[in-house]
């Protein structure tokens, strides 16, 4: 069979190498220059500094699969993300544990103790929170709230953060041990020789016809069926209406040897305009040592025009709306299945995306062997 994929994401690459391997031919597309879709990473020519393009990625999942998986198309070394903050002068470690609350209530509390000291100030009334605000009065208490969370989200999704839904913030973790690492997951890390050649390694294989800078409006050609790991809303050509996004901006700057000392700096008030600054040598601590300069960016949010790239899904009431009239229309739509974080509009890790890539291989070799059409 002869099918075409459309994104050479993670999504994308492990669907093409999976029908690859089962012997079918594979289209695959992006309008990008480069596979590896917002993963992707790149040398900087002028300092040999591994560049994350689309923004910081870690590695990082509770999956066996998956982690096996990844490591089987590049080697991963151990890298553990250990966030800064900046709130009203002062730097903190982040997520939320013991040492940021002692510094930051100038206490030399334990963990039991500290425990006791954020439940006295948490909101126990707030047994259901309806909304990130909530959620936050509800886990930590007005003081950290506001130093820490209400200005930067502010900044990042433009929104007042009771606007928002409490699953935001329950990404993060509130710890009441020294421990400052970002994720709780026990398999974490950072590809080697950056993210795109894992991607690159997964389209190793015979049968993939990769066509960079290609969209797939431009595409006129039958398939037996099309995997598009797009925006689901730009397939239906928008006739619903647009999902609301956020956009970034990165504004690089270099310098010469260390600038931050670290590699995320989360900046949060409100008047500093930018959300966080990557300097991205330290995320690759193996080789930070031999690299000439220094490449930093800071990182803006706002919301997405049309022409912009959709990084974050803003996924307010309307816009869940929205989307479940555009899942109708994609069921009631033959020939085409939407994948990743763009075709379904959910903000994914990228575990999360290559979980979901290989359950949908294994969906499809059920069908295929039932005889049955995808
Ligand atoms: P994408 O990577 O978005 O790939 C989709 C591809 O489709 C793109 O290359 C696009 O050009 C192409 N495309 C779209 N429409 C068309 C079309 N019509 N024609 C042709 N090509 C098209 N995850 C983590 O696990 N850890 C992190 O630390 C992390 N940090 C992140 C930081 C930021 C700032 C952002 C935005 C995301 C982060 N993520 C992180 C999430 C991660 O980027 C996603 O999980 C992953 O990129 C999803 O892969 P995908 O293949 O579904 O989509
Ligand atoms: N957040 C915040 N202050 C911080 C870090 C995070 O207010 O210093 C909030 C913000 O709303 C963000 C959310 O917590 O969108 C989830 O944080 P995470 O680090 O998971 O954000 P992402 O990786 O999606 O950028």
């Amino acid at each position: 069979m002869r099918f075409c994929i459309v994104g050479a994401g993670f999504s994308g690459a492990v669907m093409a190498r999976h029908l690859a391997e089962q012997g079918h031919k594979i289209l695959l597309i992006d309008e990008r220059t480069h596979p590896g879709g917002n993963c992707h990473t790149g040398r900087d020519e002028k300092t040999g500094v591994m560049i994350h393009h689309y923004g910081p990625h870690i590695f990082h999942t509770a999956d066996q699969r998956v982690w096996d998986y990844v490591r089987s198309f590049g080697t991963f070394r151990p890298y553990v993300n250990r966030v800064k903050a900046i709130s009203k002068g002062h730097v903190y470690t982040l997520p939320v544990n013991l040492l940021t609350i002692n510094q930051f209530f100038g206490t030399t509390m334990g963990p039991a103790e500290a425990r006791a000291f954020i439940e006295s100030k948490a909101d126990r009334s707030l047994t259901e929170p309806a909304n990130f605000e909530e959620q936050a009065m509800s886990m930590i208490g007005p003081e950290l709230y506001r130093a820490f969370f209400y200005g930067y989200t502010r900044k990042q999704w433009g929104l007042e953060p009771a606007e928002l839904p409490a699953s935001i913030l329950k990404r993060l973790p509130l710890r009441f041990n020294y421990d400052d690492n970002y994720f709780s997951h026990p398999y974490q890390g950072m590809p080697e020789n950056g993210y795109t050649s894992v991607v690159e390694n997964i389209l190793a294989t015979d049968g993939i016809e990769l066509r960079l800078g290609t969209s797939f409006e431009n595409i006129d050609e039958e398939f037996d069926h099309v995997f598009y790991t797009g925006p689901i809303d730009r397939y239906f050509d928008f006739r619903l209406g647009r999902l609301g996004y956020r956009t970034l901006d990165f504004e690089r700057f270099d310098g010469e040897g260390d600038y931050q000392g670290t590699a995320v700096i989360n900046y949060c008030d409100e008047e500093i305009p930018y959300t966080r600054i990557s300097e991205h040598k330290h995320f690759a601590p193996w080789e930070e040592a031999k690299m000439k300069g220094t490449v930093c960016f800071r990182e803006y949010s706002r919301l997405a025009q049309p022409q912009d790239i959709p990084y974050y899904p803003i996924r307010l009431v309307h816009e869940k709306r929205m989307l479940e009239s555009y899942i109708d229309l994609a069921r009631t739509t033959p020939g085409v299945s939407f994948m990743g974080r763009l075709g379904t509009y959910r903000y994914l890790d990228m575990d999360v995306t290559i979980a979901e890539a290989l359950s949908a291989c294994d969906r499809i070799d059920e069908l295929l062997a039932e005889g049955q059409k995808i």
